[in-house]
């Protein structure tokens, strides 16, 4: 009997840092547990990574394998798992030129995502035209390798949307040989900063590392933003907004414990400091076997380098049968 065929998904980060806890609700934990159903692609998005880092190059470079090393420490598997380097795979720029013809600068403007990026970034008119078009490189991205679902944060749906409409465009112009992908949109929303800022993120610098140590998490969560009403041990404390409850939301898998907690914290009587020590046993247990993991590879990054040579290698077989079946029914098949 044949093995049937995997369907694929394509997912991915940019190296423009270490990957954080955020992260890993949003999506690794995700893609760890899908590996072994669908033929799993993880882009290290260095091509995109450049589009608001082109002046540092060498930090985009010196984040390629801090990323691989995350998603190994994960337990993302190289035997399921292919990363790939996007660089390395032309073919992905190749699309992107080709999908250009197919969008307009008129509904570009209009992705949400980019257009709060543009805001954050205070670029104005004077956003670089490759970060301005990156959806459009996205797109090429998740086509190249004919993934048919791809699992991602909310933030990513007008992505996808592009993405699909993309593929009708060029699929009813040309041939359809471009597979339509479907978003998969994570359980766990946003995870709140170290700070109580609506979101944990490496540039607003109050993020937990995958690769912070035990003391680096310790000290962290010491300092986490709580109910700051909440000043003696007696009085009733708030959860609304309060980031040890989100947390605890977000990693503690004994969900009536932490509705006894909340209902203890609000009722008065629960310290901060105790709830802290709870929060950091949860994280600890989910967090200190990934870190070890992370050294025991970080021990040989020759063999990490390998792993994702390899992976980059088979990716790009993969994106030259997509350029092949698009370049023929583009008609620019010509030797
Ligand atoms: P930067 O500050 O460079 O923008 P970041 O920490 O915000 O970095 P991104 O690379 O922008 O991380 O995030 C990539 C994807 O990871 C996002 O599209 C989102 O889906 C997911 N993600 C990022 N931060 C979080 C978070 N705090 N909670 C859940 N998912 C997140
Ligand atoms: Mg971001």
């Amino acid at each position: 009997m044949s093995t049937p065929i995997k369907p694929r998904i394509l997912t991915g980060d940019r190296p423009t840092g270490p990957l954080h806890i955020g992260h890993y609700v949003g999506s690794l934990r995700n893609r760890v547990a899908l590996q072994r159903d669908y033929d799993t692609y993880i882009l290290i998005a260095d091509v995109q990574a450049m589009t608001d880092n082109f002046e540092q190059p060498q930090k985009v470079r010196d984040n390629v394998l801090e990323v691989a090393l995350d998603y190994l420490a994960v337990g993302l598997d190289p035997q399921q798992s292919t990363f790939v380097v996007q660089s390395m795979i032309p073919e992905i720029a190749e699309l992107t030129v080709f999908y250009l013809n197919l969008v307009t600068v008129s509904h570009l403007r209009q992705n949400p995502t980019v257009k709060t990026e543009i805001a954050q970034k205070g670029y104005g008119e004077s956003v670089p035209a490759g970060f301005f078009v990156y959806p459009v490189s996205q797109a090429a991205d998740i086509t190249a390798f004919g993934a048919a679902l791809v699992p991602v944060g909310e933030d990513q749906l007008p992505m996808i949307e592009q993405t699909r409409e993309i593929v009708r465009r060029f699929n009813t112009l040309y041939a359809p040989v471009l597979v339509e992908p479907k978003a998969l949109v994570s359980e766990t929303g946003r995870l709140p900063g170290l700070d109580g800022k609506a979101k944990m993120s490496k540039s607003l610098g109050n993020a937990m590392y995958l690769s912070d140590s035990a003391d680096d998490v310790a000290q962290k969560v010491r300092s986490m933003y709580t109910d700051p009403n909440h000043l003696r041990v007696e009085d009733p404390g708030q959860i609304e907004g309060n980031t040890v409850f989100a947390y605890l939301d977000a990693f503690d898998p004994d969900k009536a414990g932490v509705a006894a907690l909340k209902e203890h914290y609000q009722r008065g009587g629960l310290g901060d400091i105790k709830v802290k020590k709870h929060l950091l046993e949860v994280l600890e247990a989910t967090f200190a076997p990934i870190r070890e993991r992370r050294l025991a590879y970080a021990k040989d990054m020759g063999a990490v380098e390998q792993m994702v040579k390899e992976g980059t290698a088979r990716g790009r077989e993969v994106a030259a049968q997509t350029m092949q079946a698009a370049r023929k029914a583009m008609r620019l098949d010509y030797f």
